[in-house]
């Protein structure tokens, strides 16, 4: 196995994956349409300044965050396009909207209000709440959408809407989905109507822009599909024959060792040896964002092409393998958590499933102390 880090644990990003899943979530756009990458946390715990950099040179030049914080993070590293924050900002953090060129969203009619009194001209995206009751002024309240385009530090380039069903490859989801485009796209045709332009309008995430790319708009804002991966690895078992998983999360194997039978290993010896065991020491554990839940023999490892079941409790810094019928392991060996090895692939939906959550939030957890190369 090539040794592109050296490190104690690492995540390696494949980069032609990532143009692979951007030239097949493109072609899912309208004429004229443009991809938003959703890099919030960190691009998924990809790392946001490696995957937007990567994205730039691709031509991708518009990206979604989370915080401010997020946004100024990636400007401060040279990434360029439209940033749009998705999410809350004090208004005392309005100057930074300036200063870093970033979009705001208008979370609704009283934030509105209070953006405007900071007496900064700041672009803006309406959020439109078309029935997920999260973020977003209500589209059934005119007045109060219609009074944000009279607020004038606010220059609205752009308005949107998110999507609340779980699974659009279902037909009863994509029923719900398509009110929610259709009660959107009234809403901004009646603003238009009333003089008020909305330069860029956005309604797609991942499952969307995969399963009901026809909703359209000037602009898709997917995720986890751009990692290549989907939130279930039922979702992911209807699209993986288009994407590839881009994030790879290794460790080396720090050393080996052999236990006698009736030997215990780990906080409180919850792995004991029914037999003369070997196991290996993977320099990685719940604090680089490694699920605890995998403790027991829950979750399993590759290690040079075979499976090897994780041992004992995952301790913050370590992780026990059992590796008794794998040959000729050694100290400085690679163990793959999530990504290839021979034959075998773990992906974060696996270790989702094993851990009783979705692959969005194992990847996002993935911790800072991780160094992250792109191969
Ligand atoms: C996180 C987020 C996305 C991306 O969602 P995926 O399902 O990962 O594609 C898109 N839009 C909004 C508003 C989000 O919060």
């Amino acid at each position: 196995m090539t040794d592109f880090c050296q490190g104690r644990a690492w995540i390696e990003l494949d980069r032609a994956a990532l143009r692979h899943n951007v030239e097949q979530l493109q072609k899912r756009l309208p004429p004229g349409g443009a991809l938003m990458p959703a890099v919030k946390a960190n691009a998924y715990g990809h790392g946001a300044v490696l995957i937007a950099k990567e994205l730039n040179t691709f031509g991708v030049d518009a990206f979604c965050v989370a915080s401010v914080f997020e946004g100024i993070e990636l400007r401060q590293n040279g990434v360029l396009g439209e940033i749009l924050i998705l999410g809350y900002t004090h208004p005392r953090y309005v100057p930074f909207l300036n200063q870093y060129r970033l979009t705001q969203t208008i979370l609704d009619y009283s934030y509105a209000l209070e953006l405007n009194a900071c007496g900064q001209t700041i672009n803006v995206h309406i959020k439109i709440d078309t029935g997920m009751h999260r973020l977003g002024e209500r589209f059934e309240n005119r007045k109060e959408l219609q009074q944000i385009f009279a607020y004038d530090q606010l220059r609205v380039t752009g308005a949107y809407t998110h999507l609340y069903a779980d699974d659009l490859s279902l037909p009863a989801d994509r029923a719900v989905a398509l009110e929610q485009s259709r009660a959107f796209y009234q809403t901004v045709k009646r603003m238009k109507e009333l003089g008020h332009p909305i330069p860029k309008v956005h309604v797609l995430a991942s499952g969307g822009l995969l399963h009901c790319p026809d909703i359209g708009g000037d602009y898709a804002r997917p995720g986890i599909a751009l990692y290549g991966q989907m939130s279930t690895k039922e979702e992911w078992s209807k699209v993986k024959h288009e994407l590839r998983p881009v994030l790879s999360l290794k460790a080396r194997i720090a050393l080996v060792k052999d236990l006698h039978r009736g030997e215990g290993a780990g906080y409180g010896h919850q792995f004991k040896a029914e037999q003369d065991t070997r196991i290996a020491v993977a320099s990685i554990g719940y604090a680089d964002g490694l699920p605890r839940s995998l403790s027991n023999g829950v979750g399993t490892v590759l290690v040079h092409g075979h499976i090897a079941p994780i041992v004992g409790r995952i301790c913050m810094d370590q992780t026990l393998l059992d590796i008794t019928d794998i040959p000729a392991v050694m100290p400085g060996d690679i163990a793959v958590f999530i990504g290839k090895s021979g034959s075998q692939e773990i992906t974060a939906c696996d270790i989702a499933e094993q851990a009783g959550t979705i692959s969005n939030e194992v990847l996002s957890r993935l911790g800072g102390r991780l160094e992250r190369v792109l191969v």
